[in-house]
């Protein structure tokens, strides 16, 4: 006599990796691959990927399946980093979801991260209820130009309120610091290709054995697929969403009138503007301008603010390939 077919099985999920149209889920009875049932593709955002690292996810198994699942279910996310695809102008990607911070690795040389990128992932974690951690890497490498520069941008970020760590992978510089300010969170690493975020996971987890260095990553980038965001658990009770060197990073479509609540420190000063719906462009009794001219607002983050505001913000410009020797 046949025996039935046995009922599948429903599970809670998170997803560590989505490879377009695999995706690694974690549950409490082992990891599974899963496809994902075509329903789900089609409900929330117009995102390039229905899932990402971090979702929160129902996946039912088969009896008979030991590591293959179907997700069947996203539940809602707390929060996510999204962008705007270089090149595709309508189509985004969420990076990662459900994050208790985002740390952006950035560098002022080899290569230099620009400040209006920094400001664009920054207005993005702020859009989307993300606490950013902002690292600058590679210390060791500043002459007295760039330490100067740190210094400013340090002063800039922190007077915005976010927290700023200074590290340098070869002389073990804020590592301990970084390590500390990951445990007991998720947080998603991110940062132009090159800066050091391989080298600085390496440090913290010698084990996951990332490769690094410039002729791996160019062969990575040279590859022209898509490679996606992965979750890791390290020791300490850290989980870290490791996502590929981000080439550019074009802020989603905002609503000028929203853009300066993304900006902590424009916004405390926007209640004294005469005018409630101010923009802060050439409108009368902006009190945001005049901090500006008086100094009490940093004139880089301020062209960051209109560069957004005004549309005229071009992500290539940035794009540090094209600053690379
Ligand atoms: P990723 O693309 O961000 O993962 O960058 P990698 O970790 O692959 O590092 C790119 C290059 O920068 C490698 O040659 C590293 O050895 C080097 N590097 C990383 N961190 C530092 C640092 O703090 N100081 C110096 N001098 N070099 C670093
Ligand atoms: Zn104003």
């Amino acid at each position: 006599m046949m025996s039935q077919p046995q009922a599948a099985k429903r599970l809670q999920g998170t997803v560590l990796r989505s490879t377009g149209s695999w995706y690694r889920v974690r549950t409490e009875q082992g990891e599974y691959n899963c496809r994902i049932r075509g329903k789900l593709r089609l409900d929330g955002l117009k995102s390039t990927n229905p899932l990402a690292a971090g979702d929160e996810v129902e996946v039912e198994v088969l009896p008979d399946e030991t590591a293959q699942a179907m997700v069947v279910k996203r539940h809602p996310r707390r929060n996510y980093i999204i962008r705007r695809a270089v090149n595709l102008a309508r189509q985004t990607q969420i990076i990662a979801a459900n994050l208790d911070q985002a740390v952006l690795i950035v560098t002022l040389v080899d290569p230099p991260t620009y400040p209006r990128f920094i400001d664009r992932f920054a207005v993005t974690a702020e859009a989307y209820s993300v606490p950013l951690l902002l690292v600058f890497n590679k210390i060791d490498l500043y002459g007295t130009a760039e330490q100067e520069e740190l210094a400013y941008h340090t002063a800039v970020y922190r007077d915005a309120g976010y927290p700023v760590l200074h590290t340098s992978v070869p002389h073990g510089i804020g590592t301990e610091a970084l390590a500390n300010s990951l445990r007991g969170k998720r947080s998603l690493l991110s940062g132009h290709s090159g800066v050091g975020k391989s080298s600085l996971i390496n440090v913290l987890a010698p084990e996951l054995q990332l490769r690094t260095g410039r002729i791996s990553d160019s062969h990575r980038q040279g590859q022209h697929t898509t490679t996606f965001a992965e979750m890791f658990t390290l020791s300490g009770d850290a989980e870290i969403i490791d996502s590929p060197g981000i080439r550019g990073f074009g802020l989603v479509e905002m609503e000028p009138a929203e853009i300066g609540d993304y900006f902590p420190e424009i916004f405390r000063y926007k209640a004294q503007c005469r005018f409630h719906n101010c923009l802060h462009l050439q409108e009368p009794g902006c009190a945001v301008r005049e901090a500006v001219e008086a100094g009490d607002l940093p004139i880089s983050r301020f062209e960051s603010y209109l560069s957004f505001v005004e549309g005229t913000d071009d992500d290539s410009m940035y794009r540090q390939d094209q600053h690379r020797k």
